[in-house]
């Protein structure tokens, strides 16, 4: 497996006390495959996938990448993991504002030492970027800037994307678009997906699918 969750739950405390989130979730992602995590708003999809790439601590539980449990990585091997084999797109695309799109799209990859210009062409070109690598991120469109932090995401040549809502500020149409691209390229990679989603209609466009309610996986 690439990734396992074992018996992963998590608590945070609140001003009224703790507030358990995830209560023993336990899952299973394989390399190249990919999968929907759904559930209502405040059902802890975005725990989990912060939880999955390193962002976080569980209260207990075991989260593996590779077999290996990521809380036994020391800091560095833990910054390398983040850097290196995952990539990461939000619903608020998160570029950098003071960089224009070819720096955006090489931010990751150069934190990581794995800088390609010729895998970094060829990921401008397929998201249909080449002719905007000079402008910034508040002079693009949000379906552009979506995909310029997949681009980014990519550009390590992740193991593991981990897509919180990647659709959720783009109308329909744009969405769809958008999704397709980051399927391809996932699929051309060979990279997993874990992609959080709102929308059944998304998420039969992905391989497998689970729903978290009440803090366990169904
Ligand atoms: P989802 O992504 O499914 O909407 P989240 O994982 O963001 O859910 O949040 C799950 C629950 O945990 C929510 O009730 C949220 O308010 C709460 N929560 C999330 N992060 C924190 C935090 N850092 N401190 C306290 N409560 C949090
Ligand atoms: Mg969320």
């Amino acid at each position: 497996m690439l990734l396992e969750l074992r018996d992963v739950s998590k608590t945070y405390p609140t001003g009224e006390g703790p507030l358990q989130v995830l209560r023993g979730v336990s899952l299973a992602l394989a390399a190249g495959e990919s999968m929907a995590l759904t559930g209502e708003s405040g059902s802890g999809k975005s725990t989990l996938l912060h939880l999955a790439g390193g962002l976080d601590q569980p209260d207990s539980g075991a989260i593996l990448f590779e077999g290996r449990d990521i809380a036994g990585l020391g800091d560095a091997a833990l910054a390398e993991f983040r850097r290196a084999s995952v990539g990461l797109v939000f619903q608020q695309f998160n570029l950098i504002p003071s960089l224009d799109v070819e720096a955006n799209l090489a931010f990751q990859a150069r934190l990581a030492g794995r800088h390609d210009a010729a895998w970094m062409r060829l990921l401008a070109e397929r998201l249909r970027l080449t002719s905007l690598l000079e402008r910034y991120p508040e002079q693009l469109s949000g379906g552009q800037q979506q995909r310029v932090a997949i681009g980014r995401a990519l550009g390590v040549r992740p193991q593991l994307i981990l897509a919180d809502e990647p659709t959720g500020n783009l109308d329909e149409a744009t969405g769809d678009a958008v999704l397709e691209l980051m399927l391809a390229l996932q699929a051309e990679t060979g990279a997993a997906l874990l992609m959080v989603t709102h929308s059944s209609r998304l998420a039969a466009r992905l391989g497998r699918r689970l729903h978290l309610a009440s803090g366990r996986l169904g």
